[in-house]
C-alpha cells in the first residue's frame, strides 16, 4: 500500500519507544519540534524553536520525511499489538505541523495503529478539526483558565484553546478526550483556579477524564545548555498529599480524576 504523502518532510526532534505515560499500551512517540507558547516549566525548551539547535553536547532536530518515520514506527507494531498501544504525535505541539501530522495519523489509521496526540490546542479550530479525525485519544492541556495568567506563564492567552475545547463537543470522529493540567505550586493550584478548570470541564461532552500530573524540574539541565534561564527553579515538586487534594478539589466539580 503506497503511503500518503510519503515525501513530506517535518522537523522531528526525537523518537522514543516504549513510553508507558503516553496513552494506552506501550507507545512510540514523535516528538516534533516548534510550539508557539513559552510555559516556565516546559520540561523540553529543545522542543520549543522550529529550526535545528546546536549545542556543545549535541543538536536538536532532524528533517524527516513521512516514509522516514513510518518506517521506524513500524518497527514497534509487534508491541503495539501485544499492549494495546500505539502511536502518540507529541512536541512541541505537533498542530503547528499540521500537514506533516495529518499524513503521520493518516498512515497510522490505515495500517490499523492506535493513534494519540499531546496537544496545547493552541491552533485555528480548522487545523485542530482536520487532525481529530485520525485520532484515537487527544491528550489537551489545560494549564490555568484565567487568560491574563495563561500569558503571563505561557507567553499566549488561552481564548483559542479554550473555545477548541468547547467545540470537540459537537465535532465529527470517535476520539476520546482527555484534559491535562500540570500542577504548579503557586501558579495554578489555588482552590480557585482548580475550581474553575474543573467547572469548565463539565461543559466538555467528549471528555473521558482529567490527569493531573505534578510539576517536576526534568529538562531543566536542557535549559543550561541551550544557554536560557529556567524562571520557575525556586518552585517546589508538590507532594504527593498535596495532589491528592486538588484531585479531590476538581472531582468535586463532577468530573473524573486520575
Ligand atoms: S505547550 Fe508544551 S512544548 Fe510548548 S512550551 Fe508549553 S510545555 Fe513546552
Amino acid at each position: 500500500m503506497e503511503l500518503i504523502d510519503k515525501d513530506r518532510q517535518g522537523m522531528v526532534l526525537r523518537i522514543e519507544r516504549s513510553s508507558i505515560h503516553d496513552g494506552d499500551g506501550f507507545r512510540t512517540v514523535v516528538f516534533l519540534k516548534g510550539c508557539p507558547l513559552r510555559c516556565q516549566w516546559c520540561s523540553t525548551p529543545e522542543s520549543q524553536s522550529f529550526e535545528v539547535e546546536n549545542t556543545e553536547s549535541g543538536s536538536y532536530g532532524t528533517l524527516m520525511t513521512v516514509d522516514e518515520v513510518m518506517r521506524e514506527l513500524r518497527k514497534d507494531s509487534l508491541f503495539f499489538f501485544i499492549s494495546g498501544g500505539g502511536v502518540t504525535l507529541s512536541g512541541g505541539e505537533m498542530l503547528a505541523q499540521p500537514e506533516f501530522s495529518a499524513a503521520l495519523l493518516k498512515n497510522c489509521c490505515r495500517e490499523g495503529i492506535n493513534t494519540a496526540i499531546e496537544t496545547s490546542f493552541f491552533s485555528p479550530w480548522n487545523t485542530v478539526e482536520s487532525i481529530l479525525q485520525y485520532v484515537n485519544t487527544a491528550y489537551v492541556d489545560l494549564k490555568l483558565f484565567s487568560v491574563d495568567r495563561h500569558r503571563k506563564y505561557c507567553g499566549a492567552g488561552n481564548s483559542l484553546i479554550l473555545e477548541n475545547l468547547l467545540n470537540t463537543s459537537d465535532c465529527q470522529g470517535n476520539f476520546r478526550l482527555v484534559v491535562r493540567t500540570p500542577i504548579i505550586p503557586a501558579v495554578n493550584d489555588s482552590e480557585e483556579d482548580l475550581r474553575l478548570i474543573g467547572k469548565f470541564c463539565t461543559s466538555l461532552k467528549r471528555l473521558d477524564h482529567i490527569q493531573l500530573l505534578p510539576y517536576h524540574k526534568l529538562g531543566t539541565a536542557t535549559y543550561e545548555k541551550l544557554g536560557r534561564p529556567y524562571e520557575l527553579s525556586g518552585t517546589p515538586t508538590p507532594t504527593e498529599e498535596h495532589m491528592a487534594r486538588c484531585r479531590e478539589i476538581v472531582g468535586s466539580c463532577g468530573v473524573k480524576v486520575r
